[in-house]
């Protein structure tokens, strides 16, 4: 109780049923004892709790108690009956709560659960339930949105993260955090100090602008970092979280949009799927085929950009001579996500030469072809390095090789490389990928992946916080320091 309370916690639960057969017998000095208001929960094993004696021992203990001065007792829906006849007077503040651990429930399965709360005159209403697909939590965030009574309603693992951190945003009575990493008396729940510190918790209410980054796997990403602290140092408004999306990332979106967020990142694996979701493709981003960036605009349409091009643009640009793609002959190494925004992005900006090569020959074709043939060729990669005297002026590096961990490996043999070309590298960790480090040896201007990423998400930023400028510098520490933490 005491590390919740100074972590910043407002009240502790206080779970009889996980206290050690030692810690039960003293129970009711635990409870006497409060410094800071508390649940007191004595959860049945029927509804997933560790309590394995016989019930009525257990309903007992929750009604002794409300009479030591517990602010909140949390009695399972299905036990509200004999609970109200153990109680002499009710001094605490009832929670009623259903849990599943299966699955999630529909919103008209909760509206039944809720009515038969109010016939047991709960203060306060409380539904957990366990997602087994990202939607899942859809009718959790309407069961919040739309309580009559105060409510608590979460979905539990990381599939149900968003239902915890962003709880304050759709109107919930409270949200329950561990007092320390590795004490999780729930799956999906973060520390104290993690709800706080990172998410900003004490500062995100109902009109709090919400805004997530939806891949699968996502919780690798530090674009929530970046961007809620950059929304911090900037005074925008704003919570950024993870939103892991395993299927049907269209219907997510739009779905997550009706129910308040104002935009998305979007990443592997659903840049391609996610165009689905937008009434409106910026032009370059429906070429490629693929957006990383989702706006709510204010008359509710959705439309898609392609953040990750710009950037990549961007960075090159600033670091060429006359600072244009204007005229140059450029390769582009990989036919990926990132190779098809390297290559369009650089024909945008007036690339007269471009030459696809990949691992793979059909999808550097297939890209090439999608380019315009003209302009572009498709050849498989050792064929390639074999003929070629790569006389270009930009090199681009959008294949993974190099990334940690394999990072002895490189796409270009050391010999090729001539001090004439700027080399870019996607790659952002190691941000001075082998490619980078022999291209600088030889003399040639390089460009890490790091300032794709970094200019990417500020270009996010503008679109979701309009007038508002990016901190790029800061942005540029917080994935240095999440790189250095890895
Ligand atoms: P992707 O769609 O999976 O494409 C991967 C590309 O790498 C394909 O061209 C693939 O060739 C090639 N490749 C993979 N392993 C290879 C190997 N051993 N030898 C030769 N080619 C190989 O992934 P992506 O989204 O384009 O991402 C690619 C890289 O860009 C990743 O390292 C990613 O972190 C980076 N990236 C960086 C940023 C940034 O902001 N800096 C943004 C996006 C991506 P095949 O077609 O033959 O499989």
């Amino acid at each position: 109780m005491r590390v919740a309370q100074a972590e910043g916690a407002d009240l502790a639960e206080i779970r009889i049923d996980h206290l050690s057969e030692s810690e039960l017998a003293h129970w009711r000095d635990i409870v006497s004892s409060k410094s800071i208001p508390i649940i007191v929960t004595n959860r049945a094993s029927w509804e997933g709790g560790h309590w394995r004696t016989d019930d009525e021992t257990r309903l007992n203990i929750l009604a002794d108690a409300e009479q030591l001065g517990a602010e909140y007792i949390d009695v399972e829906l299905a036990s509200a009956q004999k609970f109200a006849q153990l109680r002499s007077t009710p001094s605490a503040k009832l929670i009623l709560s259903h849990h599943n651990f299966s699955h999630s429930l529909t919103t008209p399965e909760i509206d039944v659960i809720r009515s038969k709360m109010r016939q047991y005159n709960a203060d306060v209403h409380k539904i957990a339930v366990m997602p087994t697909t990202a939607r899942d939590i859809v009718p959790i965030l309407i069961a919040l949105r739309s309580a009559r009574e105060p409510t608590i309603a979460l979905a539990m693992g990381a599939l149900g993260q968003v239902t915890r951190v962003a709880a304050a945003a759709f109107g919930a009575h409270l949200t329950f955090a561990c007092a320390r990493a590795g004490s999780e008396s729930a799956p999906g729940q973060v520390s104290t100090k993690r709800l706080s510190t990172f998410f900003g918790f004490r500062f995100v209410t109902p009109t709090t602008r919400l805004f997530g980054i939806i891949g699968y796997p996502v919780e690798h990403s530090m674009s929530p970092a970046l961007h809620n602290t950059s929304m911090r140092i900037t005074g925008a408004d704003g919570l950024y979280v993870y939103l892991p999306v395993d299927t049907d990332v269209a219907t997510y979106i739009r779905e997550m949009c009706d129910l308040g967020f104002c935009g998305f990142s979007v990443t592997i694996p659903h840049k391609l799927d996610a165009i689905n979701a937008v009434d409106h493709v910026d032009p370059t981003a429906r070429r490629i085929g693929a957006i990383n960036t989702v706006v709510r605009r204010s008359d509710g349409s959705l439309a898609g950009y392609n953040t990750d091009w710009v950037a990549a643009m961007d960075a090159i640009e600033h670091a060429l001579p006359d600072r244009s793609l204007l005229g140059k002959r450029v390769l582009c190494i990989g036919a990926g996500g990132a190779g098809r925004a390297l290559a369009f992005g650089a024909l945008a900006r007036g690339a007269t030469h471009l030459l696809v090569v990949n691992r793979s020959p059909q999808r550097a074709v297939a890209l090439a072809e999608d380019l315009g043939v003209d302009r572009a060729v498709g050849m498989s990669l050792d064929h390639f390095f074999e003929a070629d005297n790569l006389d270009y002026d930009v090199i681009m590096n959008s294949t993974s090789v190099g990334m940690h961990p394999n990072v002895g490996e490189t796409p270009i043999p050391r010999e090729k490389l001539r001090s004439k070309p700027l080399v870019f590298d996607a790659v952002y960790n190691p941000l001075e990928t082998r490619l980078l480090k022999e291209a600088k040896a030889a003399g040639c201007v390089i460009v890490s992946g790091l300032e794709m990423f970094v200019r990417q998400a500020a270009e996010q930023f503008r679109l979701w916080h309009p007038g508002v400028e990016p901190p790029i510098v800061l942005m540029r520490q917080v994935v240095l320091d999440n790189l250095r933490a890895k």
